[in-house]
């Protein structure tokens, strides 16, 4: 590798188009270097162009990907510096490991299989904020960037001000470890447990916890739990071979051999000092569940490797910690606005990727930003405001409103209209709430600053029941199938029926940020709502009604044609419409107006027969204003083995159909067949295009790979009574639900009017009441469920989950002999559905 250029050290480092948003303005631009990554999903240089048009100009680019077509076209951006290297992803590391030389403090590098992202969260809470003297000034890894791009990205923030540094590291193959290592160089290493995520990258355990421990190859101190054998062996057999002054802290909870011994009892920690006896601490911790225990006893471990801490001390900082959200939630506002809600740290680069996540919404047209003292970030005050004035700038932020006495003395950074508060109290008395419409806003406090009483304020208020939507979990079932089918083939996503019940909008704007090819509806209205969203995806409609062609040319929607009626209609249609504000008598250009042909190769719903398709060629071959975009058929039992013989006759069928067109046309359409049972089980049909529909939604339809795939929607409602209904006495209407035992009865606030089907009453269905399963009594009314929760522990309020990870939508389906598609889709509107993301 040859690039000298270090200077890119002290640059802005861009890795992902979708964060640079900056147009004209930014002068904060001209440091940015972007980095052109060929990633799995997509290639960074594919974006350049875009990123020249938004004012980047240094350019690190793969001499791989120069390809003849982009040396002519970078050679367009003639003001644009490009630096060639062989793999922008190793160039961004080694200048990383670069960067990190330049630190002297102690530096912390985590690895294991859980809980690596809480003790770095606890740790910081814990070694700052207090203004004490002994306080270090952390930098740390955003949320759970750990990753081979996380990494270098993390250690990049460390500047002079910091004191202490805190990195996690996590891997999913052999040989990743090794370039972790030289970017975060730790000093200091916490190896927190063993697991079994990620066992199939590894040939075994051994294997896996011997590349981990590769992490701590220069360290001089190394901290685990001495419980967790293959830990130990390993660390006995290989580190302190190659290491051999390595300093080994180890704890234990069950009297194994270990430099601390903990015995716990209740919320009570003993901690002796095995070693000189000279520590003896008690300890109260606040969270008792055995993987808290597990981070508390990692942190208390470290905090006591830093410096020596009394135990009154150690003690005050426990009682402050607050467990780790790492939700950052899309909530219903007061007045039609979108809240996000970011209860994360409130640094610099959380604060990035929340902006980056309003800038997903485009349902507002207004953007606002509740945002508190930024707390512990090491930097001098006016070059932190000023690059969060830069941000709010760079984002568009329409209000920015500053909650603090730091923010608010350096509002000199921040646009003319931005208003600022002392305090939170003084927020919520004074702000002008009812002015406040249409927006997205993001809130975004530090801990101290009690935001959450802002988030309730602004929220609208959700009572009874909530359909949750896992935003990371439906990216991880889209990357899923993207792998499936590979580069090459396109990807179309069915948003109908409100998105398989899951929230159109919202759904859509996630699929266009991951930047699939193109969306599917039923009806006209569900296209135009997309694009008043914002979304700009090609868009299929497939029950296009002549009533709303209109409607169709305006918005850009693409009908689905798949009748000689409805190809005449549209041809018919197309011929009398004239460009939109263009010269009067003009006709529509060649190709303006794409549709989607659909073949019926065998369902016998809507489709054209292999027969008519001469017609078809014949006709559009007269109306050159009308395209095929796409031509696809539909296989009717893509799920079934029974049928992989009709399905062989369905994909033939449509192959000899698109030949036709092909000749006749002169001109080859982009063909696609499969759904999501298809395309697990017939990769060979994959043809230029699937459609991919339930399985986004975290059903995979053949029940072949479901455990590969992640549950995105969670039902939940809350109880609203409970009481005691004696033996022989009925529950609900008709006298359905006898009791043949005195039980406790409790009223769940959803019904069939939500999407619980009646069919789930009378013990066919169950529901998950604090870890128990429990069953329904009775039938299940309009607005209202009644379940015997004898067996279960719980309180009037209590969440109760009527679907989810724990009750598979798939067993609800089977319980009543129906399909999870119904189910899905089945979830009414009245439901409000809140969007989640957990991950980075
Ligand atoms: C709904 C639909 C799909 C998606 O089917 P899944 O089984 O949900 O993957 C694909 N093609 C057509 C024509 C559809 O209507």
């Amino acid at each position: 590798m040859v690039v000298k250029d270090f200077q890119l050290i002290n640059h802005q480092w861009f890795t992902d188009s979708r964060q640079v948003v900056s147009h004209a303005s930014g002068s904060w631009l001209a440091d940015a270097v972007f980095f052109a990554i060929q990633g799995e999903h997509h290639d960074g240089h594919e974006f350049i162009g875009e990123l020249y048009r938004k004012g980047i100009r240094q350019f690190v680019v793969e001499r791989s990907s120069l390809t003849p077509e982009r040396r002519a076209e970078l050679a367009n951006y003639t003001d644009a510096q490009f630096i060639e290297v062989d793999s922008s992803l190793q160039t961004l590391q080694m200048l990383a490991s670069e960067h990190r030389r330049q630190f002297r403090i102690p530096v912390i590098g985590i690895t294991g299989s859980n809980g690596k992202t809480i003790v770095k969260e606890w740790l910081a809470q814990l070694v700052s904020g207090s203004s004490a003297s002994g306080d270090f000034v952390v930098a740390k890894s955003p949320k759970s960037y750990n990753s081979q791009l996380g990494v270098p990205l993390s250690v990049h923030e460390l500047t002079e001000s910091h004191t202490l540094g805190i990195f996690e590291a996590g891997i999913s193959k052999t040989q990743e470890m090794q370039a972790l290592e030289t970017i975060i160089r730790p000093t200091i290493g916490i190896f927190t447990n063993i697991g079994t995520a990620h066992d199939e990258g590894f040939r075994t355990r051994k294997q896996k916890v011997a590349e981990k421990l590769r992490l701590f190859i220069h360290a001089n101190t190394l901290i685990y739990c001495t419980d967790y054998a293959d830990i130990d062996e390993e660390v006995n057999l290989l580190l302190k071979a190659v290491n051999p002054d390595m300093r080994f802290v180890t704890w234990s909870l069950t009297g194994q051999k270990a430099t601390y011994q903990g015995v716990l009892t209740g919320d009570q920690l003993r901690l002796t000092d095995s070693k000189n006896g000279s520590l003896n601490l008690t300890l109260r911790l606040p969270f008792t569940d055995p993987a808290s225990v597990e981070n508390l006893m990692h942190c208390i471990v470290t905090m006591l490797t830093l410096r020596p801490w009394n135990s009154d001390e150690l003690q005050n900082r426990l009682n402050r910690l607050r467990p780790v959200s790492m939700r950052l939630e899309q909530k219903e506002g007061i007045n039609n606005c979108v809240l996000i809600d970011d209860s994360y740290n409130n640094d610099v680069v959380g604060l990035q990727l929340a902006l980056r996540f309003l800038n997903q919404q485009r349902t507002r047209s207004r953007r606002m930003v509740v945002l508190s003292d930024v707390l512990q970030s090491g930097q001098p005050e006016d070059e932190l405001y000023g690059q969060v004035g830069a941000l709010m700038r760079a984002n568009e932020v329409e209000q920015f409103v500053g909650v603090g006495l730091v923010v608010s003395r350096n509002a000199q950074f921040f646009p003319k209209n931005s208003l600022f508060y002392a305090t939170t109290d003084e927020f919520l008395t004074r702000f002008p709430f009812s002015e406040l419409r249409d927006s997205a806003v993001l809130v975004k406090g530090a801990r101290p600053f009690s935001f959450e009483r802002i988030v309730h304020r602004l929220e609208r208020k959700v009572h009874g029941t909530v359909l949750e939507i896992n935003l990371d979990s439906l990216t991880h079932n889209l990357n899923y199938y993207r792998e499936k089918v590979g580069s090459a083939t396109k990807l179309m996503v069915m948003v109908k029926a409100f998105a398989y019940g899951s929230g159109s909008a919202e759904v859509a704007q996630l699929l266009q940020f991951h930047r699939v090819d193109c969306l599917a509806v039923a009806y006209a209205d569900e296209g135009v709502s997309l694009r008043q969203n914002g979304v700009d995806l090609p868009i299929m409609v497939m029950n296009p009604a002549p009533e709303t062609f209109a409607t169709l040319l305006e918005y850009k929607l693409e009908p689905e044609i798949y009748s000689m009626r409805l190809l005449r209609e549209w041809g018919r249609f197309a011929a009398e419409s004239k460009p939109q504000g263009e010269g009067e008598n003009k006709p529509l250009p060649t190709a303006s107006c794409p549709l989607h042909l659909k073949i019926d190769t065998g369902m016998h719903r809507l489709g054209f027969l292999e027969s008519e398709l001469p017609t078809v060629a014949d006709y559009l071959k007269r109306h050159p204003m009308l395209r095929i975009a796409t031509v696809f058929s539909h296989l009717v039992g893509a799920d079934e083995a029974q049928f992989n013989s009709f399905s062989r006759e369905q994909y033939e069928t449509f192959l000899r159909s698109t030949a036709l067109l092909e000749e006749t046309l002169g001109y080859q359409p982009t063909r696609h067949l499969l759904n999501s049972a298809g395309i697990v089980r017939f990769p060979d049909y994959k043809l230029d295009m699937v459609r991919l529909g339930i399985g986004l939604y975290g059903v995979e339809a053949s029940q072949i790979d479901q455990a590969a795939l992640q549950t995105v929607g969670t039902l939940r409602t809350i109880i609203s009574q409970i009481k005691t209904v004696g033996a022989g006495e009925s529950v609900g209407y008709s006298r359905r639900g006898v009791l043949d035992h005195e039980a406790r009865i409790a009223t769940l606030a959803i019904g069939y009017a939500d999407g619980y089907d009646r069919r789930l009453g009378n013990g066919i269905g169950e529901v998950w009441v604090n870890g128990t399963r429990c069953p329904t009594v009775g039938n299940v009314c309009m607005d209202m469920t009644m379940i015997d929760i004898t067996a279960a522990s719980a309180n009037e309020g209590d969440e109760v989950m009527i679907f989810g990870a724990e009750l598979p939508i798939t067993e609800l389906s089977q319980r009543i002999g129906t399909i999870p598609y119904e189910i899905l889709t089945g979830v009414s509107e009245r439901v409000k559905r809140v969007f989640f993301k957990e991950g980075n």
